[in-house]
């Protein structure tokens, strides 16, 4: 769980990066334009087209770079080397002005070292989650001030001074920063996993307040709730809704044979054997004991009566348990939904004429009357 918290959130700081390096490469031609403005009539022609040139075949190695990543969906695990390399060369490209452009005119070179600090301030907002990239972005340019220095050109020491403490100061201040935005996205990360948590809890709590436990149908709560459903809709749309009352005949005497823990599981099959039959709209739900109740939703009393019947002889061509063999059947009450009625009037009638079913013998179905 930790190590995914921090995988996840290394690939959305990484992300975070990536995304904002691709866009800002975008905006470089900018930097590029500020440059030549500065420098045109103050450098060699030679000298600009040079700078120009080398500029150019950095950025389209870093646009190639970060597009590619782009389409990838920027995996840190896969791109991290390559958007590094490619921090580095977008560096090496910005070092290009003073290996090209400075140590000729003192003016220009004062303007484009402000040039150089501008990068370096819009940049630790790009990098503000990459502190990494940033070193080697930095370490890029000098690669073009030192070398100008090599050949004897380039910005004179003041200048590189100037630059030098800009970027130790970036380097130096930018990873508490980064420290900060890093621990705001893992403790984002953390907030959603746990959201999700007490979603999945809930859900289950839901499901378990809805469960008989024996037989994981439907239990009386959740019985009473989806017939009030139904009743509402029947009133509001003027439409059908039938109820069974089942009452196992003569249970007691299967537990009193077999023990309960047979009786059990005969409720459990007599259950499964139930639900079968029924369309995944119809609701089957346990009373308590070894009365359930099956719900009808659109169903006319013809139907209800139909499904009862069915269900009646399903349960009496086969023993619900074969070993050790119990054998029962039931009877059943049907009531249908008269206008007026609340839940309990329903079910009471079907109740009772799961009694009347009782009275005649037994193992049949009885229509409640009125
Ligand atoms: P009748 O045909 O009149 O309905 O007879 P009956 O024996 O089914 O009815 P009665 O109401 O006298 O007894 C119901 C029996 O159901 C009593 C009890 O032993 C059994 N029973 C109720 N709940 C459970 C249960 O959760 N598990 C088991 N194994 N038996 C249960
Ligand atoms: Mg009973
Ligand atoms: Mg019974």
């Amino acid at each position: 769980m930790t190590d995914t918290l921090e995988a996840d959130t290394r690939q959305i700081a990484f992300e975070q990066f990536a995304r904002n390096f691709a866009r800002a490469l975008l905006t470089t031609p900018v930097g590029w334009l500020v440059v030549l403005a500065m420098a045109w009539g103050r450098a060699p022609t030679a000298a600009l087209w040079a700078w120009f040139g080398a500029a150019l075949a950095c950025w389209v190695l870093c646009i190639a770079q970060s597009q590619w990543s782009r389409r990838q969906g920027f995996d840190v695990a896969r791109h991290r080397l390559s958007a590094w390399a490619s921090a580095f060369l977008d560096g090496i490209g910005w070092g290009m002005v003073p290996l090209f452009l400075m140590g000729q005119d003192p003016t220009l070179d004062a303007r484009l070292a402000a040039v150089l600090c501008g990068v370096v301030a819009v940049t630790l907002g790009i990098y503000i989650t990459a502190p990494e990239a940033l070193r080697l972005q930095v370490a890029g340019t000098w690669v073009g001030i030192v070398l100008s220095s090599l050949l004897g050109a380039g910005p004179d020491g003041a200048i590189v001074l100037g630059l030098a403490v800009m970027h130790v100061l970036a380097l130096f201040f930018l990873p508490g920063i980064t420290a900060r935005v890093v621990d705001g996205i893992r403790l984002q990360q953390a907030n959603a996993r746990l959201a999700e948590q007490l979603r999945l809890h809930l859900l289950t709590v839901e499901e378990e307040a809805a469960t008989d436990p024996l037989t994981g149908v439907l239990n009386r709560r959740a019985l009473d709730r989806l017939l009030a459903r139904e009743i509402e809709r029947c009133e509001a749309q003027g439409g059908m809704v039938s109820v069974l009352a089942l009452d196992l005949d003569h249970f007691k005497a299967v537990n009193d044979t077999h023990g309960h823990a047979v009786g059990d599981e005969a409720l459990r099959a007599f259950a499964r054997r139930i639900r079968g039959p029924l369309r995944q709209s119809d609701h089957l739900a346990r009373l308590g004991g070894e009365e359930f109740i099956v719900l009808l939703p659109g169903a006319p009393v013809s139907n209800a009566l139909e499904i009862a019947e069915r269900l009646r002889a399903s349960v009496a061509e086969a023993p619900l348990v074969d070993v050790p063999r119990v054998a029962v059947t039931v009877s059943i009450g049907v009531a249908a939904f008269r206008p007026g009625d609340r839940g309990t009037d329903l079910l009471a009638r079907a109740d009772t004429a799961a009694y009347a079913a009782k009275r005649s013998g037994r193992d049949r179905v009885v229509l409640a009357e009125g």
